[in-house]
């Protein structure tokens, strides 16, 4: 432990993963090539001051004079099951950075909590019991998470502090890593003591946003009165993750208290029995792409956001599913009523090239990438434009400020519908992707894109209505439609009638 008469130092290192383990069955499990790898020194210029866990523990660092010696930063926007020497390699680097950087006053982590290794399915707990022994029982380590993780005993048994995001759009990364900096400083300097106890789920609900109108933000007010509490440093709860075939995917409430480890367990067990008593509120009623694209086209104003929850790249999903894409074809609507983004397809993007702006050319549009993404769009289409696929995340939206290059894109017309195709997948987080390719989606009655929830930070008060359509697809809300091989719990809604005790500590 450091003396507060010389500079505290902290090391700081991560792999951020959400591992879909259902989209590695159809799109093969991911490479190291697939993740964004940072070193050293490299990284503060990259993360500093951006809504992203590391943005939080620069900012913290700063603020209390400490010193951060980053390690290794990995990330991957959400896909299937990481490659063994994917994770070996990044995990490796992080440990040599901090064994070089010791002594150290305390680790930073900034982690997911649903990453899954083929042969480790909670990396997040491997890693943190890696660098426990590398560090030794008495430096602190804080990890800021990800509120799809699913929580593990590992994952609680390595580290000091956990702390989840609270919002869904993640809108306060940076805010939670800010407070793992502050409560890491007061533990060292013996302020504080934490307590934590965890309780874990017997269910699995679908991933729900924590906009007002919506259940999870019920959960979060009451966590908020419980931290309101003398002696509750922080409570708060993981969604889980729910496209992983995995031993125990749950949501899971975490309460540390100032050294008071029954106070812990009391607001654990009451935000678990809440959200337990409510679980009938977290079952999908979603309308099929076909009612709702009927719906969105009758309403007296637009715009209205129509959301694909089935195949939404921010859970893993390829991003080239066609289910909403057709419901929208199939409507017929007027020419410049439409817009849609995004459908991944790289091999059209490359065709649409070869033709140039201007062209037009016959597509076999997504519905390519594995048996969940149904059929290709088969059409003749006009080539509107042609762009190099980056841009900035508007002001307001998760990812404000942040820069997004999706390789080369195009704009192509089908039957009057402006549809925008990447040669990546990735979610849609506001309007800068029409844009770039000319379009004003403002003016049209009808935004579609491929998201489940992140989109709302983004496009929520600039559009009428947002309605959410759901069909097979790999993000389906429909949960209990996924095989569970690696099942070993029983869970809400996937099996009937379970009793029994209605939520378990994991410490
Ligand atoms: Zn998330």
């Amino acid at each position: 432990m450091s003396t507060t008469d010389k500079p505290m130092r902290f090391a700081m290192g991560g792999i951020i993963h959400e591992t879909n383990t259902y989209a590695a069955e159809v799109a093969g499990q991911t490479p190291l090539t697939s993740f964004e790898q940072y070193y050293g020194d490299e990284i503060p210029g990259i993360f500093a001051g951006s809504n992203h866990q590391v943005g939080g523990y620069i900012e913290g660092a700063q603020k209390h004079g400490a010193g951060l010696i980053h390690t290794f930063l990995g990330q991957a926007t959400p896909s299937g099951t990481i490659e063994a020497n994917a994770y070996a390699h990044m995990k490796q680097a992080i440990l040599a950075g901090i064994e070089q950087a010791l002594p150290v006053d305390g680790v930073l982590l900034a982690l997911h909590g649903a990453g899954v290794a083929d042969g480790i399915e909670d990396i997040e707990g491997d890693l943190a019991a890696a660098v426990r022994a590398l560090v030794g029982p008495h430096v602190p380590i804080a990890v800021a998470y990800d509120l799809h993780g699913n929580m593990t005993e590992q994952m609680q048994r390595a580290v000091d502090i956990s702390l989840p995001c609270i919002l869904y759009p993640h809108t306060d990364f940076y805010d939670r890593g800010v407070e793992c900096v502050d409560l890491m400083v007061k533990m060292i300097k013996g302020e504080v003591k934490p307590a934590t106890h965890v309780c874990t789920l017997p269910m699995l609900p679908y991933i729900v946003a924590t906009n007002e109108g919506f259940v999870p933000a019920r959960v979060n007010a009451l966590c908020a009165q419980l931290e309101a509490l003398p002696g509750v440093i922080d409570c708060s709860w993981f969604h889980g993750f729910p496209y992983a075939d995995i031993a125990s995917p749950c949501p899971a409430v975490i309460c540390t208290t100032n050294g008071d480890p029954a106070l812990a367990v009391r607001c654990a067990e009451q935000v678990a029995q809440w959200i337990w008593d409510h679980r009938e509120d977290f079952r999908p009623q979603f309308p099929s792409p076909e009612e709702g694209v009927a719906h969105a086209l009758a309403a007296s104003a637009g715009p209205v956001v129509i959301n694909e929850y089935a195949d939404n790249p921010g859970g893993g999903t390829p991003g080239d599913g066609t289910y909403l894409l057709r419901a929208l074809l199939d409507a017929a609507p007027a020419p410049d009523t439409v817009c849609f983004a995004s459908i991944n397809d790289a091999e059209v993007v490359r065709q649409a090239i070869a033709v140039g702006v201007g062209g037009t050319l016959r597509v076999s549009l997504g519905g390519k990438l594995g048996r969940f993404q149904g059929a290709p769009i088969e059409a003749e289409a006009y080539v509107k434009a042609i762009t190099d696929g980056r841009f900035v995340n508007r002001p307001g939206s998760m990812f404000e400020g942040v820069r997004f290059d999706l390789g080369a894109m195009c704009r192509l017309v089908i039957n009057g519908v402006d549809i925008i195709v990447t040669s990546r997948a990735e979610q849609i987080y506001d309007m800068e992707p029409f844009a770039l390719h000319g379009i004003d989606a403002g003016r049209r009655k009808i935004i579609a894109l491929k998201g489940a929830n992140h989109f709302r930070a983004g496009f929520q008060g600039l559009v009428q209505q947002i309605i959410t359509v759901d069909s097979v697809g790999l993000s389906t809300a429909n949960i209990a439609s996924f095989p569970r091989d690696h099942l070993r719990s029983t869970l809400w809604p996937l099996h009937e009638g379970v009793v029994g005790a209605l939520y378990k500590a994991a410490s």
